[in-house]
């Protein structure tokens, strides 16, 4: 990295100690951009970089709630309002006990590129909690969200935040969210949150958005190269709301998919998994994936197994950041692997972006790759102020062509700065651009 840009970072790194993960992915768009201040002065001297590094605004707060047994619980909540240069601040919610200030802020930061690219209206957010959904009852998570919506109300707003779900956070959830927004706000305000039921302003395809999204960047990325999904073999980590659309979506292009995992372990079944299984066991019955193999009896089950020992020819890590290192990553390239293209945010460590990139293998990092899910809540934005609800077949087919469009995006401007087929440089770059020029156009704010 150039000595400007290592100085940067260096200051990014000082003023936000002990954050790892917002400094590895400030330092892996970072590394991208030495070309693009070369091609355009004016960032630097408005210190972009500088500005998008720091959040336009950090909230975080007390969430209290009282559990079945009449117990009070203490959790965390966060919602770091990263960047709003192209559009209201849009982003996930998480709710893990992982969750702390570095993993929102990284979210945060990938968000703001990763919806520039989506070529929608839309800015870069992220917000979540340390509280674990995992063995609660609805009625506390239902107290949990109405508690944390009780505080983050009064930031949000269909011009102002507009939230999501992300892991811990899917279709209850939101609806329990948007209730209690909606009482304390007064106000039926269908924008202030996406992924929402489709009795009470949701969008057909959101649900299935990232992980359709995710095979039809995959797609795209194989064409490229005179290649396709059909008759490959897939492995898919994860068991969540991406992977399961991802399997849905290769399987429809003719891909054989034969594992996917939990953070427990791993199924595998070489003559390819059962969707129908999988969907009852995680989104209707809340289980854990080492029951499919007590129901499909030709699987195989591997407590604490390595899905990224398994041999294909496309894998898509679907689960959570950091979950393929370097070691991984060369498994992977040794046993054949042609395609990697991330559901989740921040999957492959540095080391294994590196292995990738220099193996020449199709690598889509997932700002590129799982922009389709954040890409269609901006579609569910459109139809909420519009009044409208649109058909699947025609939300599906604009799906795709965002996917494709993102695809062309980061081919084009990986060749355009002198690394072709580079889809990080790609995806860094395109989406770093528009945004700059936004913040440029609006002065020093
Ligand atoms: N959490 C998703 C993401 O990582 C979707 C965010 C949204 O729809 O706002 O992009």
């Amino acid at each position: 990295m150039i000595e400007k840009l290592e100085n940067i970072l260096l200051h990014v790194v000082q003023r936000n100690p002990g954050e790892v993960e917002f400094h590895q992915a400030a330092r892996e768009v970072l590394e991208s951009l030495a070309p693009v201040l070369t091609k355009h002065p004016e960032f630097t001297e408005h210190k972009i970089i500088e500005r998008i590094c720091e959040p336009e605004r950090q909230i975080i707060f007390r969430v209290p709630w009282e559990d079945d047994n009449g117990e009070v619980q203490i959790h965390r909540g966060f919602r770091v309002e990263f960047n709003s240069a192209l559009g209201p601040y849009k982003g996930g919610l998480r709710f893990r006990p992982s969750v702390n200030l570095s993993i929102i802020k990284f979210l945060g930061f990938e968000q703001i590129f990763k919806n520039a690219l989506t070529g929608m209206p839309i800015g870069g957010a992220k917000g979540g909690s340390d509280f674990d959904p995992k063995g609660r009852s609805h009625r506390e998570i239902m107290r949990f969200c109405q508690s944390f919506m009780t505080e983050l109300y009064r930031h949000l707003g269909e011009y102002t935040d507009v939230p999501a779900g992300d892991i811990g956070v899917g279709g209850r959830e939101i609806g329990y969210l948007f209730g209690q927004y909606k009482r304390i706000a007064n106000r039926y305000e269908s924008g202030v949150l996406t992924g929402k039921g489709l009795d009470f302003g949701g969008a057909l395809v959101r649900t299935e958005a990232t992980g359709y999204g995710l095979a039809f960047f995959t797609e795209e990325m194989l064409k490229s190269r005179g290649k396709s999904l059909a008759g490959k073999t897939c492995i898919v980590s994860g068991s969540g709301n991406v992977a399961i659309y991802a399997i849905e979506k290769v399987q429809q292009f003719g891909g054989n998919v034969v594992a996917c995992s939990d953070s427990d372990g791993v199924i595998y079944d070489e003559r390819g998994l059962e969707l129908d299984i999988i969907k009852q066991l995680k989104e209707v019955e809340r289980r854990r994936i080492k029951d499919y193999a007590e129901i499909q009896r030709r699987a195989v089950y591997r407590d604490g197994g390595n899905i990224w020992e398994i041999p294909c020819d496309v894998a898509l890590p679907c689960a959570t950041q950091n979950e393929l290192n370097g070691k991984d990553a060369e498994i992977l390239v040794k046993n054949g692997c042609i395609a990697v293209a991330e559901g989740a945010n921040m999957p492959t460590t540095p080391q294994g972006v590196r292995i990738f990139l220099d193996s020449g293998i199709a690598y889509g990092p997932g700002k590129a790759a799982n922009a389709g899910g954040v890409a269609t809540s901006a579609l569910e934005m459109q139809q909420n102020a519009s009044r409208d609800a649109w058909s699947f077949e025609f939300t599906e087919q604009k799906l795709q062509q965002i996917m494709t469009d993102i695809h062309q995006r980061c081919h084009d401007t990986a060749e355009e700065y002198g690394t072709p087929g580079n889809y990080v440089n790609g995806a860094n770059i395109a989406g770093f651009i528009k945004v700059a020029k936004a913040m440029v156009a609006m002065g020093l704010i």
